[in-house]
């Protein structure tokens, strides 16, 4: 049976969620594939990982080896190099991040296999795999067809899947790592956390974007007015950050963080593309702004066309009475 790799992402002794994402969106597209869905681990004391992942995949290659304990584009481009030689998978999904950035364009080159990066949906008919990005800054979705390959590798953006635990149980294969000496080119120094400030927008279950509708700083204290009734907390658009009434922290969007809210409140957001690109993740998003044309309304399942400063104090003051 042909195989569908699925790399993953660990840091710090934890596995990003991003893996589990790609680990559904593998289960979805091997059987299309015909192709096992296979976790491929490379790390440091990796039994705890093997565990975890058990139930996401239907094998697990474990390369365990003290040098691949934190990232590291040339070890880890040797050692999937080897993998991918050996066991031919029909497609490689990376994570599209710092770590699949760096690593997944030199591999591709290294094994000349076509590359697609950025993907956001994978779509198989009759056997054949196509990948849909962005182009020209986002203004165009493209379907990319791949040239004939034995295999293709695609870096995938967070939140392109909905991580859904399959109940599988992997096969579990230890591989010798293939590293002979130190990788001296590259090493790891220190791990430096970037600034999430005081709250992280991205593991927030209630968010509350607000937008250049809001007009001014002074009018903030309504919007936070709902976010303490709600319980969530505050992001934005660009233009907020861009006037300083909230850091870049708190922007959603192309050059900001994706989040995954059960819940987004979009107030005074006219949705550009940029901005829309960070809430693939949302479950529900909820839109208030007084243009009924406001490309926002695209992706709300809620929408309210009005003056947000008439609907936001009743709101909160329902959901104070709501909640009693
Ligand atoms: C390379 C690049 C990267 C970018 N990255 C990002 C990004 O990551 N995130 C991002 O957000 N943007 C990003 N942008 C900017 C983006 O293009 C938009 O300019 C921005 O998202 C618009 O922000 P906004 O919706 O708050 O403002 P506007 O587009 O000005 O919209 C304001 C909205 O508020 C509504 N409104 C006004 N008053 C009221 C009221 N009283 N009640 C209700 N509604 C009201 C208006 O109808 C309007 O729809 C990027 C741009 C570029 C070029």
């Amino acid at each position: 049976m042909k195989k569908v790799f699925v790399l993953v992402e660990h840091r710090r002794g934890k596995i990003r969620d991003i893996t589990f994402e790609l680990l559904s969106g593998a289960a979805a597209a091997g059987p299309e594939l015909n192709g096992r869905v296979t976790a491929v681990l490379l790390g440091a004391e990796v039994d705890p990982f093997i565990e975890q992942l058990k139930p996401w995949a239907d094998e697990i290659l474990a390369v365990d080896d003290s040098r691949l304990k934190h990232f590291n584009a040339d070890a880890y481009q040797q050692v999937m190099a080897d993998l991918i030689k050996d066991h031919q998978p029909v497609l490689t999904l990376i994570p599209q991040s710092g770590f699949g950035m760096d690593l997944a364009p030199s591999l591709a080159v290294q094994l000349n296999l076509p590359l697609t990066t950025d993907c956001f949906e994978i779509r198989i008919e009759n056997g054949t795999l196509t990948a849909l990005r962005q182009m020209y800054g986002g203004k165009v979705n493209a379907w990319i067809r791949f040239a004939e390959a034995p295999g293709h590798i695609l870096t995938m953006r967070s939140s392109s899947f909905q991580a859904e635990e399959t109940g599988k149980k992997a096969d579990v294969i230890k591989v010798d790592s293939p590293l002979t000496e130190e990788i001296a080119c590259r090493r790891f120094v220190d791990y430096i956390e970037a600034a999430v400030g005081d709250v992280d927008i991205t593991q927030a279950e209630i968010v509350i974007g607000i937008g250049r509708g809001v007009k001014e700083k002074e009018n903030m204290p309504v919007i936070e007015a709902l976010a303490e009734a709600v319980g969530a907390v505050l992001a934005c658009s660009r233009p907020v950050v861009d006037a300083g009434w909230l850091p870049k922290e708190r922007q959603v969007g192309s050059s900001g963080k994706s989040i995954k809210p059960k819940l987004y409140i979009a107030l005074g957001i006219s949705g550009s593309f940029q901005h829309t690109a960070g809430l693939k993740g949302a479950d529900t998003v909820v839109a208030v702004n007084k243009d009924c044309n406001a490309p926002i309304f695209g992706v709300a399942d809620y929408g309210i066309v009005d003056d947000l400063f008439k609907i936001v104090p009743v709101l909160s003051e329902k959901i104070k009475a709501l909640k009693g």
